[in-house]
Parts: C-alpha cells; sequence; structure tokens
C-alpha cells in the first residue's frame, strides 16, 4: 500500500483538468483495503475509487482519499470444451485484456476494443459499444464491500446490468471497491457485426477474423475519438436519452431522420449526438471547451480549460437541447467534486 499526499491529478484523469487529491492510495491486495478502511485516521475523510479517470472530471481539488488499484494480470480459473473462465486484477488495463482474449482466441469481448480504463470500473460502468456491453461478459465481481469490512464474490446477476449502469452507480454507491472480475467467454467462433459502422467496415457478407475485428473496431475508433492525450475528454459526455413514444413521435413528424433505437420496453433510445448536432453545437467552443467537429456528444479541453469552462458548455448544450426537444440529457461523466 503506497499513500500519497496533495497528488496532482492532470495525468490521472482524460480531460486533463489541473486538480489535485488530498490523499492518493495504490492499494495493491485486499489486505490493503482492510487496513485502510480499518484506520479511524481517514474515517471521516471522502473517498472513491478511481481508474483511469477516463469517465470522470473533477471539478477542484478531491479532499479525500482517491483508491487506485494495482491489482493487474489475467488467470484462467476454469475451462471447459466451449468457454474459459478469467480472472482479472481490476487494475488491469481492459485493452490489455481485450487484447489477450483475441490473441487467445476467446471470443466475446472483441466489440469492446479499445474502450479506455481499467477492468474495476468497466464493472462497474457497464462499459458498451458496437452491439455489446461488459455486463454479458461477467461471471462474477469480487469486491471489497466497505461496510461488512470483507470480500465478496458477487454474481453477475445481482449486479442488474443496464445501459451503463449496474448497482455498483445506483444502490451500491460507496460501499464496495473492486478488486477483480471473472469474466466467461467463448471458444467456440461467433462474432457480433450486428451494429451498422461494423457490417460497412467488414463489407456485407465478406468473412473477418477474430483479431481482423478488433483491428477493425480500433481503425474505426482511431478516426472517430480524439486521442486524450491530444486533446483532453471522456468520450461521450451525455448518455443518450431514452423518451417515451408520444415525445418521439413530437420529434420524429418535425425530424423524420431522427437518430433512434426501439426499446424492449416500447420507449425509443435518441442519439445524443444527433440532438446536440440539431441544437448547433457541433464544432463550437465556449472559452476553452468545445464540441469536436466530428462528434458532437464528445466535450473536449481545447488547452488549458477548467473544469467550470466545460460545465459551462455542457449546461448550455442542455438548455439548448431541452429548450427545442423537450428531452433532458443526463451527463455520462461523472462529476467529482468535494461531496462524492
Ligand atoms: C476517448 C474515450 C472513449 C470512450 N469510449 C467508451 C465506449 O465506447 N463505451 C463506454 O462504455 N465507455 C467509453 N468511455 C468511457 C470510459 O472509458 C469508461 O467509462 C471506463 O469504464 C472508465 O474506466 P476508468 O478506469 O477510466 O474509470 P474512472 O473514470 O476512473 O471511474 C469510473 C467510475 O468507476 C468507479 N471505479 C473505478 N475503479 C473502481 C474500482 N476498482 N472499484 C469500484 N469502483 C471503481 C469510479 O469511482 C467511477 O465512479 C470512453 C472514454 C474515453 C475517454
Amino acid at each position: 500500500m503506497h499513500l500519497s499526499e496533495h497528488f496532482p491529478l492532470a495525468d490521472h484523469h482524460t480531460f486533463h483538468v489541473e486538480a489535485n487529491s488530498r490523499y492518493w492510495l495504490e492499494y495493491t491486495s485486499i489486505r490493503d483495503l482492510h487496513d485502510f478502511f480499518n484506520t479511524t485516521e481517514y474515517k471521516d475523510s471522502p473517498r472513491l475509487p478511481i481508474g483511469s479517470g477516463s469517465n470522470l472530471l473533477f471539478d477542484g481539488d478531491y479532499p479525500g482519499v482517491l483508491l487506485h488499484s494495482s491489482i493487474v494480470g489475467s488467470t484462467v480459473i476454469r475451462e471447459s470444451d466451449d468457454a474459459v473462465w478469467v480472472r482479472v486484477g481490476s487494475g488491469t488495463l481492459w485493452d490489455d485484456f481485450v487484447e489477450t482474449a483475441v490473441a487467445s482466441g476467446w471470443y466475446g469481448a472483441e466489440n469492446l476494443s479499445g474502450i479506455p480504463g481499467e477492468v474495476g470500473a468497466a464493472a462497474v460502468q457497464n462499459i458498451g459499444a458496437y452491439g455489446a456491453e461488459v455486463g454479458q461478459l461477467i461471471d462474477k465481481v469480487e469486491a471489497y464491500c466497505i461496510p461488512d469490512a470483507q470480500l465478496q464474490c458477487i454474481d453477475q446477476k445481482e449486479c442488474r446490468y443496464g445501459y451503463r449502469q449496474s448497482r455498483f452507480k445506483s444502490d451500491w454507491m460507496h460501499q464496495y471497491v473492486v478488486c477483480a472480475v471473472v469474466f466467461k467467454l467463448s471458444k467456440i467462433p461467433h462474432l457480433n457485426l450486428s451494429y451498422a459502422d461494423l457490417e460497412n467496415a467488414v463489407g456485407t457478407g465478406r468473412s473477418i477474423s477474430l483479431n481482423g475485428l478488433r483491428k477493425a473496431i480500433l481503425k474505426i475508433r482511431n478516426a472517430k475519438l480524439p486521442d486524450t492525450n491530444q486533446m483532453g475528454n471522456a468520450g461521450s459526455f451525455f448518455m443518450n436519452p431514452i423518451v417515451d413514444q408520444a415525445r418521439y413521435e413530437w420529434i420524429k413528424d418535425r425530424y423524420p431522420e431522427v437518430k433512434s433505437w426501439i426499446q424492449s420496453d416500447g420507449r425509443v433510445k435518441l442519439a445524443a449526438g444527433w440532438l446536440i448536432e440539431q441544437a448547433g453545437w457541433k464544432g463550437r467552443q465556449l472559452g476553452r471547451a468545445g464540441v469536436h467537429e466530428q462528434q458532437a456528444l464528445v466535450l473536449v479541453n481545447l488547452g488549458g480549460a477548467t473544469s467550470k469552462e466545460i460545465l459551462d458548455l455542457s449546461a448550455r448544450i442542455q438548455e439548448d437541447v431541452q429548450s427545442k426537444f423537450e428531452v433532458v440529457l443526463q451527463p455520462e461523466v461523472q462529476i467529482v467534486n468535494g461531496f462524492l
């Protein structure tokens, strides 16, 4: 366990906004977590697990302890004729794990290639892309339960995964620190090319290998999304809003080209990037914060932006989308301030 004080955060979150954390704890084992949560010294400080900070925006200095996992690496713990179960440390980079899975001929994670961040956060966020979500691949989550002061092995079903949702983000918020995740991947060749972008990239009717699909996805992502080292950002700033039929019909009457996906419960998910573009924000800037020229859903730090500049921009976008479509955009990015 290693505890640092007055820890600079600009290189530990992908918006690269200047901020400090009062403390930064690097934990390498469950024992470290146990010891930390049993000391009285930091009991009243805010405490927050952090991965690569690719879904966070620090709004000012963090007055408490940020907990970062150095539990890394993966081990096959079980194997059958058609599947493999792999335990992966929460501090492992998500895309390193996908690379390992693809190189080993394990199917399931390839559509999630190139998503930034670490394995622990992936299980909290239920990361998703190109028609896949990580929750579908998770067998169990091994997490330290702060109230019970012990490690718990949580079944996938109990995590209640939904669109960018899990119980770690709702009723279990602030109760668990993820230490490892057990994934169940398939040994049976099967690729998911249902997403339109992928079909176009691969070419309808053409076959592609597991590694070929990973490479195609990495190529699409690199062409679409700004490199966080060159232009700070946290991917999609807002979630795609889900609206009822009446609101959808109202929008569709006026904008027949609206980008949307019907949900199993009859509601309709709208493309937040399309709404932002229609509200006139694509490519615009406010101070040193801007909306990316190719991806209206991605807010960027154009260089030296403060969190206030980024939050002012996001508030203006929310207002304009609401007044044009009567749809409320909710941030996907977690805004971190002293109250967390
Ligand atoms: C360029 C770019 C592209 C992106 N593309 C996608 C995409 O296609 N799909 C997608 O779903 N997301 C995408 N994201 C968002 C982001 O990559 C994911 O949300 C990712 O899971 C965040 O991982 P992280 O390690 O950076 O977590 P952080 O941002 O550090 O934390 C995210 C949340 O997880 C919690 N957390 C982190 N580690 C732990 C732990 N060990 N235990 C308990 N809680 C923990 C944090 O408290 C926080 O609430 C993108 C981001 C960027 C910058």
